[in-house]
């Protein structure tokens, strides 16, 4: 479920407050409801412009990326796959030879990349992640032999649920956890991958976070964040769960801090400094609004969607480490990798679902790219930070009838009559959905 989950956010893209001088830009949404609250920059310290628990961007390491990338390669994935929605020339200038990168702004200092003259006198692109056509041949049945690929679960599960608000619950009937059903489905896509060939690690194991920190240590930030918003004197804690106002306490801001920015940026630093990926799947199932958690709607829609990296907004480019790291994923040519692997993902999973694709309500955060019809490119904090490939999985809507029951149905062998129709459990059919599109693609691209 991303509805709310990156740091775009299709109702507060329209909306640019000003407020005491500051511009609060959507990429500081933490969360937007009917309430729309807004999150600003850290800045305490003046001259930066990071977003949440970032640090500084270290420029010098694009400095490996010189004569990597030609002009047309550069403008066509600007243009078609990163800046969708246009960027200003203060931030990024495209010239001939060469490209300006606005590294900060008050000091007006800029990372010039130079391009190479063509593509066959182009320097090779440094990288830690291995594309599918530098693996060796592998035998038909192992198409995923040596490949490292880690399976991300989405958010956090048990007593964590309700707290992240990926919980409802249908009258009596066991509460549906979006965490507890992404780990479920890892748990049966990893040995399918490994039988094919593939190491596969988990980034997260259980229904526990793998940040070591906790909302109260985040009380301090969550209030000062408030004041920035105008909230003077912020109330520590939620008094009643259904007002809108929530948003405005301490309590729920700590706790977003927690279970989205510390908890992501610390998967990013497992996956990018101890797994090594060549590939992350984020595994997640799709809700729309159910209203009362405890009385939730349950609805007839239902559809599939996967995410890659890309569509930044101007006022996410904004942001020093926003820019850093769309330019760094741009350069480590992910995108020629995970388009295509998303693609096959996602013929396969629409092949095993049935589900048709999810047409998101405006084009002003999201970007469809590739010829399935079912592949978007948006700016999430996962799709970012993690440097490899990376495919973010979105089937499946948690609060349709269908699914519902499908859920409480729960994991079987083979296949059940589930409101009139046979069906493998829908753990298994999601697995099994995912597996085929890497072997459909594996198989093609390797040499
Ligand atoms: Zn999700």
């Amino acid at each position: 479920m991303t509805k709310s989950e990156g740091m775009t956010n299709d109702e507060a893209r329209s909306l640019t407050l000003r407020h005491s001088g500051f511009v609060i830009s959507s990429a500081f949404v933490l969360r937007a409801s009917s309430f729309l609250f807004w999150i600003f920059p850290l800045a305490l310290y003046a001259a930066d412009h990071l977003t949440v628990l970032a640090s500084k961007p270290r420029w010098s390491v694009l400095e490996n990326y010189q004569e990597t990338i030609t002009h047309d390669e550069f403008t066509h994935l600007i243009r078609d796959i990163y800046c969708t929605h246009g960027l200003g020339d203060d931030l990024l200038k495209i010239d001939n030879d060469s490209a300006q990168i606005l590294k900060n702004r008050d000091a007006q200092t800029f990372f010039t990349l130079r391009f190479a003259n063509d593509e066959a006198s182009r320097r090779e692109v440094p990288r830690l992640w291995r594309p599918a056509e530098s693996l060796p041949p592998a035998r038909p049945e192992k198409p995923l032999a040596g490949l490292r690929i880690a399976l991300d679960p989405g958010h956090l599960g048990g007593r964590w649920a309700k707290m992240e608000e990926r919980w409802f619950q249908v009258g009596d009937a066991p509460a549906v956890q979006e965490g507890d059903l992404a780990l479920r489905t890892a748990r049966i896509l990893a040995p399918q991958l490994r039988k094919l060939g593939a190491k596969v690690f988990f980034v997260r194991k259980s229904a526990e976070p793998i940040t070591s920190k906790r909302p109260d240590d985040f009380r301090e930030l969550a209030r000062k964040i408030l004041i920035k918003n105008g909230v003077p004197q912020p109330r520590a804690d939620v008094l009643d769960p259904n007002d809108p106002a929530k948003e405005q306490t301490v309590r729920w801001q700590s706790e977003i801090l927690f279970y989205r920015y510390s908890e992501i940026r610390r998967r990013a630093v497992l996956v990018n400094t101890k797994l090594h990926p060549d590939l992350v799947l984020c595994l997640h199932f799709n809700a729309e609004d159910w209203g009362d958690p405890s009385n939730p709607t349950l609805i007839e829609t239902n559809h599939l969607h996967l995410l890659i990296n890309g569509s930044y907004l101007k006022d996410e480019l904004e942001f020093d480490d926003e820019r850093f790291e769309m330019v760094r994923r741009l350069l480590s040519r992910v995108c020629d990798e995970e388009l295509p692997l998303a693609d096959a993902a996602a013929a396969s999973l629409a092949k095993a679902t049935g589900l048709p694709p999810y047409q998101y309500p405006t084009t002003l955060t999201t970007t469809k790219v590739g010829p399935s019809g079912y592949v978007y490119a948006r700016n999430l904090l996962a799709t970012r930070l993690y440097r490899c490939p990376v495919v973010y999985c979105e089937p499946y809507v948690m609060n349709s009838r269908d699914v519902f029951a499908r859920i409480q149905a729960g994991d079987y062998d083979g296949t059940r009559n589930v409101n009139g129709t046979e069906r493998k459990s829908i753990f298994r059919e999601y697995a099994d959905g995912v597996a085929e599109g890497l072997v459909e693609y594996y198989r093609k691209a390797r040499k």
